[in-house]
């Protein structure tokens, strides 16, 4: 990764972007791409796609997808005294919440709070469990409710937990919300990539709003943009570290390559142009399984419509959904590199679909 490609990347990290405040995450990304596109556009709901126009209008469609929001939490309640009680936006993980600092994102631009914690000698620890999200509060060092509303906070605003991403070694990177900027930060490099030489197919990247709570960007754009196929960025479980069982959750391991997943919304045939083009590119896979759902924008987008045959490839990342998220950045470039062919390999003889 250059000096300029990490800063971007880290800049992206540091700009907080809960579901269904996306926008300020959206303009670091747009203000990125723009240069290496020809078009850069954004939808009611604010998923942005950059287009790259191809050489050949007869080879498919290709649409990129990666989920630009994250997890967060919302103020639900202000007390008299000045504490502020919340929501769960997303799956946030409740375990690492107290003892935390915030940034509220009020009115009147970010508030610092912290998440109160009450101290070891004085709670009742012998009992104690993973507290209900009811049962944490926020202190932004208000005296009343008043005070509260006098620093540009309301109800129904967004916060995030305030950590800056720092690097833990030459390739690792330690960040909240990597699920799933990284996503996004892999499309604009496979872009800028494709800009200096054409594919033939046109290529357009989409940043998508609302997946962590069900992937409701990515079927709104899909449904607009009408691709022939698509691929999908997210992260996934890296399997690596202590406590996690093979034999219940497989492995996955950092530092390995991309994930590629098997079965419902992934088409055989958009993965076995993966496998192939990962195999004449020299870059290794790890495969995953999926019998039911994956839990990502690939659910939304392969029913768009009448169907879009699509892949998934994921990069492997520790303790997701946390303020201490871990990622490789040999996995990143692989990840790049495996999707840059994919786009350079499509052309106009190119068919997904099933023969009987
Ligand atoms: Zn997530």
């Amino acid at each position: 990764m250059t000096d300029d490609t990490k800063s971007f990347f880290f800049d992206l990290l540091d700009t907080p972007s809960p579901t269904g405040f996306e926008t300020p995450g959206q303009r670091v990304w747009a203000d990125y791409v723009r240069d290496h596109v020809d078009a850069v556009d954004t939808d009611a709901y604010g998923t942005a796609w950059a287009t790259l126009d191809g050489s050949d209008s007869d080879a498919p469609r290709l649409m990129l997808d990666a989920h630009v929001d994250e997890i967060g939490f919302m103020v639900r309640h202000i007390t008299d005294d000045g504490f502020i009680y919340v929501n769960r936006i997303g799956g946030s993980d409740r375990a690492i919440a107290r003892g935390l600092r915030v940034r509220v994102l009020g009115d009147d631009g970010p508030v610092t709070g912290v998440v109160g914690n009450t101290a070891i000698h004085i709670r009742d620890t012998k009992n104690e469990k993973v507290p209900k999200v009811h049962e944490l509060f926020v202190d932004v060092g208000a005296e009343d409710k008043d005070g509260v509303h006098d620093l540009g906070i309301r109800v129904g605003h967004p916060m995030v937990f305030d950590v800056s991403p720092t690097e833990l070694s030459d390739t690792r990177i330690s960040a909240r919300a990597i699920d799933n900027r990284l996503g996004g930060f892999i499309i604009a490099q496979v872009l800028e990539r494709l800009a200096d030489d054409r594919p033939a197919s046109t290529v357009q990247g989409a940043n998508s709003v609302q997946e962590e709570i069900g992937g409701h960007g990515a079927e709104m754009v899909t449904h607009r943009l009408e691709p022939d196929l698509a691929v999908a960025f997210d992260v996934t479980h890296a399997t690596g570290s202590p406590g996690i069982s093979s034999t219940e959750h497989g492995e996955v391991k950092m530092g390995e390559g991309p994930a590629i997943t098997h079965g419902t919304s992934t088409h055989p045939q958009v993965v076995q142009r993966l496998m192939q083009v990962a195999e004449q590119e020299d870059i290794s896979l790890q495969h995953e399984p999926s019998a039911r759902r994956t839990g990502t924008d690939t659910d939304s987008i392969f029913k768009s419509r009448s169907g879009v045959p699509s892949g998934l490839v994921s990069v492997p990342l520790r303790y997701m959904h946390s303020t201490v998220e871990v990622v490789d950045t040999d996995d990143i470039e692989q990840c790049v590199q495996l999707l840059t062919a994919f786009a350079r390999s499509l052309d106009a003889d190119d068919e997904f679909g099933v023969t009987l």
